[in-house]
């Protein structure tokens, strides 16, 4: 295990090492993290996925039971495959002023530097606690932190303020879209294509729908952003993907349809699915069921990212702000685990080292000035912390 001071760059090249592609099991870093703690004299608490092959970990540094402020960071990283990457991606590569690794930038760079203050976290004898949370799942929906999130003010300590270090260049973002992603799955019914009076067929009612998803869209175009802050700036209506039937000569059965909501803050995404809802039930099922009584629609969610709602002057956004020694906030294009953290109660910003350009993509790098600045952040919130 590593003794004594570690630093950024070693910690992260560590952190990298551990392929936690989303798909993949985090429990090992989740262990390398907590067994890091330990060596400090600090405890932490595990919050396992539901299938128990992945964790979430909280950890409180200084005071129990008086708010504090929660650094927040997702160990999971987006797949490489088919990614022309020049150097392995799970070996963190130094070049020029840059470290070449698969979340380097997106976000272990901010989970290594979190990491690395921990001696002076320890040391700092602390008024007000600093808590860790590293989560899973982010990649694929935001859906790792919620178990977490939710045991905060329950029987773990609810932060006053929370900072997600998702990258943003050390800007102080305050403000993102929600996201949520549906499947809509129509089943129909089976018949020769010479005889489509005994079928129903679920590609033509699939069609109506992404039609009625095409009128919520050009609305919403039409509505704008009253904010004046989004880019696009609208709540957006997309299908992504389409796929049914199975050959040439059959009516089709089924057919499903992905479609996604970015929503502006405020925006009742619970309506316009009823309003989806609503449409498939009497307008496009009555057609299906005239000749296939068992015909039907449904709606899922795959996942749902809260927005993350402005909140001018909220603790955290002074805090950050005066910390990165920043007088303005930024609006990105991204979803995040803010608005989970939001939705909780706790007033949330997001500010990380690195760039967006960079992550995701091959050659995933963050400078060595995005660190060092994480850094010059984070002791400045030691210092206010213990004073
Ligand atoms: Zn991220």
């Amino acid at each position: 295990m590593l003794a004594g001071r570690t630093t950024t760059e070693e910690l992260l090249a560590y952190l990298v090492a551990f392929d936690t592609t989303s798909r993949n099991s985090n429990l090992e870093l989740i262990a390398f993290v907590r067994d890091y703690l330990a060596a400090f004299g600090i405890e932490s608490v595990v919050v396992p996925s539901e299938a128990g092959d992945k964790a979430s970990l909280f950890a409180t540094i200084g005071p129990s039971g008086v708010g504090g402020v929660c650094l927040s960071g997702h160990s999971d990283v987006v797949p490489v495959d088919g990614q022309p990457w020049t150097s392995d991606p799970f070996t963190l590569t130094p070049k020029d002023d840059r470290l070449y690794g698969r979340g380097s930038c997106d976000m272990k760079g901010f989970i290594a530097a979190c990491l690395a203050m921990v001696p002076d976290m320890a040391a700092g004898r602390l008024s007000t606690p600093i808590h860790l949370l590293v989560s899973y799942d982010e990649e694929v929906g935001c859906t790792g932190v919620v178990p977490a999130v939710r045991r905060l003010g329950v029987d773990l300590p609810l932060p006053r303020a929370c900072i997600v270090g998702e990258p943003t260049s050390m800007r102080v973002v305050d403000a993102h879209k929600s996201g949520i992603a549906y499947v809509t799955t129509v089943t129909g019914r089976e018949a020769h294509s010479s005889m489509p009076q005994l079928g129903a067929n679920a590609i033509f009612a699939a069609a109506e729908l992404v039609g009625e998803l095409d009128r919520y869209r050009a609305e919403l175009v039409a509505a704008g952003d009253p904010s004046g802050r989004f880019d696009p700036p609208n709540t957006t209506v997309q299908v992504t993907v389409i796929q049914g039937g199975t050959a040439g000569n059959i009516v089709p059965r089924d057919c499903a349809i992905r479609w996604n909501v970015r929503g502006l803050p405020g925006f009742d995404e619970d309506a316009l699915l009823d309003r989806f809802e609503r449409f498939g039930r009497e307008v496009v099922l009555p057609k299906l069921r005239e000749t296939a009584p068992e015909a039907a629609i449904t709606t899922d969610f795959i996942y749902k990212v809260p927005p993350l709602a402005p909140q001018t002057g909220s603790e955290a956004e002074l805090l950050a702000l005066r910390l990165a020694g920043q007088n303005r906030t930024y609006t990105v294009a991204y979803g995040t685990e803010g608005g989970h953290f939001q939705a909780q109660g706790i007033s949330t910003i997001v500010c990380g080292p690195g760039s967006i350009d960079q992550a995701h993509k091959p050659d995933e790098f963050i400078e060595v000035a995005q660190l060092r600045a994480c850094e010059r952040f984070l002791k400045g919130l030691i210092a206010e912390c213990a004073g």
